[in-house]
């Protein structure tokens, strides 16, 4: 059986669902499972609504409303007739996250945010279940929440495998077209958790391990996993095959295309990795697999923006050594701040590092009491892997570099911006 992910911009409108249900139909759609995202930028909506109930900011309820007249909108392209039972359906759900906010005691941030972000997803799956039905595609929709069970650290929940395996096993029909959701589970008190932002590609790879699939393939609006993002760099090129371990690198240095953890699962079985385009699904597209490192060898670039820069220093010029660091490691982990590089010498300790939970000043706080402490926002970390010199003089090129780091595979610079 094969596993198939659709991400949000495969079904920002009714004419991204209609071709997903057309790509089912080329491709088949027995023995398959898909998971989908929330509709285009549903889940940066649904952030807004968060941060909005949080502060108490008097939009709410205009938020949520535009959120479900984008996708009652949807409905009207799709289903035509306002009799659709699915009209009923969505509006019930959006009647439940208005009861969430109403009733909901927990002053926690991250507890909140997963109950509601969640919503996306559930959105999106019962709208494309519904529609595979109508267009005559008998499919099983499926709660992830049921399936895919994790821990209780919101917003970045770990898997519990055993019971994920266990609950997936027993439920998923694997004869069967299936439909469920990416990037959320559920803990063990059943209240919804995410995987980290972008994680419906981890879904996948977590259903397809579960199921022993024969292949997970990510549907996506480019042609496959390209040597850097086209947005970013000028002439890139599509990779034909990249191994495990060459697409691990490229995805913890930041390559967007394949979130992190995605691939660990995956290489685990040997099962392969499919990046292809729901525009052209007859290509073939990017494979992730046991083989050949690359295929073209070429260099590859990524970025990744709103990095900060910090350098520590001893308070008393003592060397930095094992201890300070493990000791500083152990804070950058107690406020969830990710390291993206990592230059120390003697006597000083730079780290470029990822603010994305927000809790870089009482990182910082914590550490001016042991360090010397300055950090810059807003830097760029740029990554080259398999670099060679033109590659590296052409990124150079009309930016402030503020650090660079070469190793054998791996050129790496921060620059401000
Ligand atoms: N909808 C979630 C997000 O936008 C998960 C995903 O798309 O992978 O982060
Ligand atoms: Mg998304």
């Amino acid at each position: 059986m094969r596993v198939f992910k659709f991400g949000g911009a495969s079904v920002k409108d009714a004419a991204g669902v209609e071709n997903v249900v057309s790509v089912l139909q080329k491709v088949g759609h027995k023995n398959t499972l898909v998971v989908v995202s929330a509709m285009g930028k549903t889940t940066n909506a649904l952030e807004v609504v968060i941060e909005q109930y949080r502060d108490k900011n008097p939009e709410l309820s205009n938020s949520i409303k535009t959120l479900k007249d984008a996708h009652t909108g949807i409905l009207t392209d799709l289903f035509k007739s306002e009799q659709h039972p699915i009209f009923a359906k969505i509006s019930a759900i959006f009647d439940d996250l208005k009861t969430f906010l109403e009733r909901n005691k927990s002053p926690k941030y991250d507890y909140i945010y997963d109950q509601v972000v969640s919503y996306g997803e559930i959105i999106s799956t019962t709208i494309l279940s519904e529609f595979l039905t109508l267009k005559g595609f008998d499919n099983d929709w499926l709660d992830a929440r049921t399936l895919v069970k994790t821990n209780s650290t919101y917003r970045d929940a770990k898997v519990d495998w055993e019971a994920t395996q266990q609950a997936i096993s027993s439920t998923v029909n694997k004869q069967n077209l299936s439909i469920t959701q990416g990037f959320i589970g559920a803990d063990t008190n059943n209240f919804t958790t995410t995987l980290g932002r972008e994680g419906s590609d981890y879904s996948a790879a977590i259903f397809a391990y579960c199921l022993n699939a024969e292949s997970v393939s990510i549907w996506k609006d480019v042609d496959g996993v390209l040597n850097g993002d086209p947005r970013v760099f000028k002439n890139t090129k599509l990779l034909n095959q990249i191994s495990y371990e060459e697409a691990i690198e490229l995805a913890f240095y930041g390559a967007s295309v394949i979130h992190p953890k995605t691939l660990q699962p995956l290489q685990q079985k040997e099962i392969p990795l499919y990046v292809k385009s729901f525009i052209n699904p007859e290509n073939v597209g990017t494979s992730v697999s046991k083989g050949q490192t690359l295929e073209p060898f070429i260099p590859c670039f990524i970025v990744k923006k709103n990095q900060v820069l910090i350098s520590l220093s001893s308070l008393d010029f003592s060397f930095i050594v094992e201890e300070n660091i493990s000791e500083i490691f152990s804070l950058f982990h107690k406020y969830q701040v990710k390291v993206d590089l990592i230059q120390n010498t003697a006597i000083s300790f730079s780290v470029c590092v990822n603010n994305k939970f927000g809790h870089l000043q009482d990182l910082i706080a914590e550490l001016r009491a042991k360090f010397d402490v300055s950090f810059e926002e807003n830097v760029s970390l740029y990554t080259i892997r398999h670099f060679d010199q033109a590659a590296a003089e052409g990124l150079e090129k009309d930016k402030t570099i503020l650090l660079k780091q070469l190793g054998t595979e791996t050129y790496q610079i921060v620059t401000k911006q």
